[in-house]
């Protein structure tokens, strides 16, 4: 792990071409709230990473159309970042084993994403957890300041 002290909105900023590249292809939208946040000290190539696997995840499980937020905010002790979006929600039964590795319902899915999130947010001293509904899944990460 490589941390450096900087900007979770700056890491976001670096990706966002990337981003709207896999929005535009799969037909989404994507929504970038980046609140005042003060610098941290963060892998920035693991932040990145751990991004594009909850945005990958967000967006093949929405039907064209969908809409994810990018959300970052903070309290008095931590910094969070939120990846929020609109579609079916997660299997219940697969809900409590998200960590383990090659849980996955995707026919060429490899149940890999996830972990390696909660790999990299352990890694940051950081708190993961998911919220899941039929309205859609909102996961989020805590960052101590
Ligand atoms: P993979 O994407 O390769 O299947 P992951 O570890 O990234 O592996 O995700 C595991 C499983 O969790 C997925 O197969 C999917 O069923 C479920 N999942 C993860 N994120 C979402 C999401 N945002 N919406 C609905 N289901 C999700
Ligand atoms: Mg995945």
């Amino acid at each position: 792990i490589v941390r450096q002290r900087g900007s979770l909105n700056a890491i976001i900023d670096t990706m966002f071409p990337l981003i709207q590249a896999d929005a535009l292809r799969l037909g989404h939208n994507v929504i970038v709230e980046k609140g005042d946040t003060p610098d941290n000290e963060f892998d920035p190539s693991e932040v990145r990473q751990l991004l594009l696997n909850l945005l990958r995840n967000a967006m093949e499980a929405m039907a064209p159309n969908g809409h994810v937020r990018i959300k970052t905010y903070c309290s008095s002790d931590a910094i969070f970042l939120e990846v929020q979006d609109n579609g079916p929600g997660i299997p219940d039964e697969i809900l409590n084993q998200l960590g383990k590795p090659f849980v996955t319902t995707k026919e060429n899915g490899t149940g890999l994403g996830l972990p390696v999130c909660y790999r990299i947010a352990e890694r940051h001293n950081a708190e993961l957890g998911i919220r899941s509904s039929t309205q859609g899944t909102t996961v989020f990460v805590k960052f101590k300041r």
